[in-house]
């Protein structure tokens, strides 16, 4: 019996952008960052980390803008819907969990940036918490 590989789809809303990611997920975060916030248009992102060399775009294609120097923010160019980032020199890309096609499977481990928290967003304080990005 052939072994497959362990892979996880996802894509945008509108579905011109889709991906793959092969290979585990790594760990997932909530990020609370100003940036964040404003990018997704929400309280904060969850974002799951991957071995960059394990995400494959397979149909259309990311549309990238640089959100502040050396942080690479992607997103379908039709939908709007974030699904990528990563910073200059970073080993992982993080993949938003809410693309991913079976988002139940993450498991956040950590909030980072709570300075930035919204009052009206409810913490999670089983999870690891940060003021900023953990050293
Ligand atoms: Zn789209
Ligand atoms: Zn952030």
């Amino acid at each position: 019996m052939a072994v497959t590989p362990k892979s996880h789809q996802g894509g945008c809303l509108c579905g011109s952008v889709r991906y793959v990611v092969s290979g585990d997920l790594l760990y997932s975060a909530n990020c609370h960052c100003r940036s964040c916030q404003k990018a997704i248009g929400a309280g904060f992102v969850t974002w799951v980390a991957v071995k960059t060399e394990n995400l494959e775009v397979t149909k259309g294609e990311i549309t990238y803008c640089e959100t502040s120097p050396g942080m690479h923010r992607g997103f379908c160019g039709r939908c709007g819907s974030s699904l990528e980032g990563h910073g200059d020199g970073w080993e992982d890309s993080f993949v938003t969990a809410a693309s991913l096609d079976d988002p139940k499977i993450v498991k956040p481990v950590t909030n980072i940036y709570l300075d930035h928290q919204q009052p009206w967003v409810i913490i999670d304080e089983t999870l690891r918490c940060h003021e900023k990005f953990p050293d």
